[in-house]
């Protein structure tokens, strides 16, 4: 048995720290079930970590559509979300394949402050329920209900490049290749006359501006990307299966608590479901360790599988995976949907994945001088040092 959360009078506020997709998810739940809630956020805005950002909220981890789960969830959709059915991927090789699903692979969002956001759709439901929202308001202390939303704690992996402007077709373009994106994949993604160019790599973050560089180049070679007025722009993601996701009497969600899609680093959703569910725990009383264990445990297992699996291919498993899917005629959607599904066997591959990712976390490259390695967890230096000059780091 867990342990069991209370329910608390009705006239308690409930305090979030973090105006993220997990807070902004937990307070519109907590608001919806008649609770008083104040969210606070250090940044003078929603997303100021992300600016401008392009994500894609991935569509393939369950049958049904993901913008229909929100909704049943009782969030709101109300921001820019075009779906992309295809796009391209290539391998270390430079050759192409076509990414085609019969449904939508992910809905395209644009992160931040800026008018159909996803971060401004959250925001703006919130306070249409009576949720107060403090900026500029760093919550470091509380007393009572609360829940901590506060983003990544350390960096698990990271995403480096550009943000510019483009007059080209929307769409996505992915490489597969460890020289540019080591254990990762770099990415070109188009929305609406803006764009972003990635390197989202997993390893090798002392040398992030040289991937940066070969990134730029390659979807340059490859795809002949112009980028006007380019912003460098950078992230950090963090991916753990906690023991428990309760800190003190508060609890944890999304990244803060390492909730996360650790094959590909997609977050959005596991933020937005663990936010609900801790607001759900708080509703009813049951625990939200039981809760996230049952609704997000399997995924995260999975994910860290997946995860083993992709850092253990390398430049030609990635083109022998690409070559194999190509020539079936392959629908992206189903196959990615039977990757993310927590088949019992697999399991079986868990101990396995563990050690990999204990193993990953002990940087064998890092010297401790002049350290940039997020890697390690020997110093006091902040996350990801390294990416300050692109910035965007909370
Ligand atoms: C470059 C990049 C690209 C990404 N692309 C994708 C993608 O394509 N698809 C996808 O699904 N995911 C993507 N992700 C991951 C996704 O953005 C995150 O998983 C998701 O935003 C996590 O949401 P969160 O609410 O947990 O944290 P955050 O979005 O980080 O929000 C946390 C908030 O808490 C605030 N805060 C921190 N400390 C305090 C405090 N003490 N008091 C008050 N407020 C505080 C912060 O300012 C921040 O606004 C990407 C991440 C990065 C970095």
């Amino acid at each position: 048995m867990g342990l069991i959360v209370p329910k608390k009078r009705t006239e308690d506020v409930i305090q979030i720290a973090g105006a993220g997709p997990a807070g902004l998810a937990a307070a519109i739940t907590l608001a919806h079930g008649g609770r008083q809630v104040i969210v606070h956020e250090t940044q003078a805005q929603v997303g100021h970590r992300f600016g401008a950002d392009l994500q894609g909220l991935e569509n393939w981890s369950t049958e049904q559509d993901v913008l229909d789960m929100l909704r049943g969830l009782g969030l709101t959709t109300d921001f820019a979300a075009p779906p992309f059915e295809r796009g391209t991927g290539f391998d270390a090789w430079g050759k192409r394949y076509d990414i085609v699903g019969k449904k939508p692979l992910f809905y395209m969002v644009e992160r931040g402050p800026g008018p159909r956001t996803l971060d401004t759709a959250l925001l703006e439901q919130a306070r249409a329920l009576g949720v107060e929202v403090r900026f500029n308001s760093r919550l470091d202390h509380v007393e009572g209900d609360a829940v901590l939303a506060t983003g990544p704690k350390t960096a698990d992996a990271i995403a480096v490049g550009y943000h510019f402007e483009s007059d080209w077709d929307d769409g996505f373009w992915i490489i597969y290749d460890d020289n540019i994106a080591p254990k990762g994949y770099a990415y070109l993604l188009i929305m609406n006359g803006c764009g972003t160019v990635k390197s989202c790599m997993f390893t090798g973050f002392k040398q992030e501006r040289q991937y940066v560089q070969r990134t730029v180049e390659a979807f340059q070679d490859l795809v002949g990307l112009e980028m006007k007025n380019p912003r460098p722009h950078g992230g950090a993601g963090n991916f753990r299966i906690p023991g428990r996701a309760i800190s003190g009497a508060h609890l944890v969600v999304g990244e803060q608590a390492g909730f996360q899609d650790f094959l590909w680093g997609f977050g959005m959703r596991f933020a937005m479901v663990s936010g609900v569910l801790a607001a759900r725990s708080l509703l009813e009383g049951e625990s939200y360790d039981e809760l996230w264990r049952r609704e997000l445990g399997p995924q995260l297992w999975n994910g860290q599988i997946n995860r083993a699996i992709y850092a253990a291919l390398g430049n030609r498993g990635y083109r022998w995976f690409l070559n194999r899917n190509q020539t079936r005629r392959w629908d992206a959607h189903r196959f990615l949907h039977g990757l993310y599904q927590p088949w019992p066997l697999k399991r079986l591959l868990l101990p396995w994945a563990r050690r990999r990712q204990r193993l990953r976390r002990k940087d064998a490259s890092c010297d401790h001088l002049d350290c940039h390695c997020v890697w390690c967890r020997h110093g006091d230096h902040p996350v990801a040092v390294g990416l300050e000059e692109y910035g965007q780091r909370s």
